[in-house]
């Protein structure tokens, strides 16, 4: 079992208080790695490392060419290194290899999106009346502290660490307690890309003791959080006492509707594929789905059917198509749901551990049907291979079911009518749409929520916007005193 350090201003330590925490293989139950159980007082070093290299000059004097040129080989080294990163990925996560492959490679692209953007940031002339010069700058926000989630461990990272960087920001990161393996494995390029010291610091532990001191530490100017509603909720009122800046994405209950016109094969494919990948790990799954009553149970007999062929099992073998969940907390919890729903639904398909799995956190890619909207399964978040399927009258009532929920991450709607289908999208509260398809995601594209799914946008020119301040200048041209007194 290999013993971790955590990457602070440069160096590779221990936790102040020297305690450990173990990172398992949901596949096996077993321990794979240690990792510093941080706190209170390695946050306020990597803080501080990070307020020094912002305030000292080095990072700040850096120009964009030069922090575009450290993103870019840094994405040529993940690139590089993608199968060892994406082997490490499935292992640690559970999710299939396949998936950790595409995972990684769009960390990478995502690497290289900001490497690009980084030098297309530009200010603005504001035309004032006067005899003056009035400008706006773009100035980086300054100590960024990041809190990211299990289920894309190193996308996640690439997420929030890419546009700061690109903007001039430094960083103080929390990987997932559950998931910190293929971040840590990034931090050894930090240096060789030509990042200086104090400008990206990692720190590994649990969310009281490192994410709370991230979001509570005056010197943080920034907090950027993916992660569950109720956390996000305490993040917000924590950054309250420093007027922190606070984007936030805090996944959703997405609506995914099916009209009786849309392609009965593609949206068959396309339900299991949107609740389904990643073993249904997804801010954005579509974990209630919408069906036409027309269709309703020639749609929910296919949908059990097919679910039954998805092959679950090792996450490094290439035919998985579902591995475990991430942790045993994680499977209780899932678990848990499927016993309500169970007393509020009726289950179709799945619904339990399969038996040919003797361990790991594996569970049954699950669907229930006539479900009421208004059930627990139908409105929090489960985070796992659960769905809801909820039969729906005609257009007014598939757009008030969608919508009749605390969150608006995305929504999917499926039909060949682009009328109706476009009507639909403009009635979804949600930050992200799809039409046909569920679930691509392009770096070049925003996402975010409505809602409370959160606030703020990533990608895209979006996530740059959100570790940028803007400096109002004005620069009199007029030579004469004012003439006022
Ligand atoms: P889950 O419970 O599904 O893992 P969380 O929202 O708890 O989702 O976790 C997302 C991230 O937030 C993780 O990195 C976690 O350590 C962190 N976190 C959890 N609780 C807090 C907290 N009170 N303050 C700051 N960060 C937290
Ligand atoms: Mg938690």
């Amino acid at each position: 079992m290999k013993r971790e350090r955590m990457y602070i201003n440069g160096g590779w330590v221990d936790s102040v208080r020297g305690a450990y925490l173990p990172v398992y293989d949901p596949s096996t139950e077993e321990v794979i790695a240690e990792v510093p159980d941080a706190g209170a007082q390695d946050v306020d070093g990597a803080v501080q490392a990070a307020r020094a290299a912002f305030d000292n000059g080095d990072w700040s004097n850096t120009t964009a060419q030069e922090r575009g040129r450290i993103l870019f080989r840094l994405a040529e080294r993940v690139r590089k290194e993608s199968a060892m990163l994406a082997e490490l990925e499935a292992r640690n996560c559970g999710k299939p290899i396949v998936e950790a492959e595409y995972d990684i490679a769009d960390a990478a692209t995502c690497l290289e999106y900001y490497g690009g953007l980084a030098t297309k940031v530009m200010g603005h002339v504001n035309p004032v009346p006067d005899n003056a010069l009035s400008l706006s700058l773009r100035e980086p926000m300054g100590v960024a502290g990041q809190i990211i989630p299990w289920n894309y461990p190193l996308l996640m990272a690439a997420w929030k660490l890419a546009p700061a960087i690109a903007a001039g920001c430094t960083c103080v990161l929390k990987p997932a307690e559950q998931t910190p393996l293929t971040v840590l494995e990034f931090a050894k390029w930090f240096c060789d890309a030509g990042l200086p010291r104090g400008v990206v610091n990692v720190v590994t532990g649990f969310g009281e003791t490192v994410g709370a001191p991230i979001v509570q530490h005056p010197d943080v100017d920034k907090v950027a959080f993916t992660g569950s509603a109720a956390v996000g909720k305490q993040i917000m009122k924590m950054a309250a006492d420093t007027v922190k800046r606070v984007t936030l994405e805090l996944g959703g209950k997405s609506p995914n509707v099916f009209f009786a016109d849309s392609d009965f094969e593609a949206a068959i494919d396309g339900a299991l594929f949107a609740v389904f990948i990643n073993q249904g790990e997804v801010c954005s799954a579509g974990s209630r789905i919408l069906v036409e009553r027309s269709i309703y149970p020639k749609f929910l007999e296919a949908l059990a059917e097919k679910s039954k062929r998805i092959k679950l099992g090792p996450p490094l073998e290439r035919e998985t198509k579902m591995g475990p969940l991430v942790s045993k907390e994680q499977h209780e919890r899932v678990c848990a749901y499927i016993e309500v729903g169970k007393k509020e639904a009726k289950l179709a398909s799945g619904g339990g551990c399969p038996p040919s799995l003797q361990r790991g956190y594996y569970v049954e890619p699950t669907i229930f049907y006539d479900v009421d909207n208004n059930a627990r399964i139908a409105r929090e978040e489960i985070f796992g291979p659960v769905a809801a399927v909820i039969p729906f009258a005609n257009e007014a009532e598939a757009i008030r079911i969608a919508n009749d929920t605390p969150y608006g991450l995305a929504a999917a709607v499926w039909s060949r009518d682009i009328f109706k289908a476009f009507r639909v999208v403009k009635a979804l509260r949600a930050g992200i749409v799809w039409v046909n398809h569920m679930q691509p995601t392009y770096v070049e594209a925003p996402w975010g929520g409505y809602k409370q799914s959160g606030f703020g946008r990533e990608l895209g020119p979006w996530g740059i916007e959100e570790y940028l301040e803007t400096k109002q200048v004005y620069i009199n041209l007029n030579e004469q005193p004012i003439g006022w007194y």
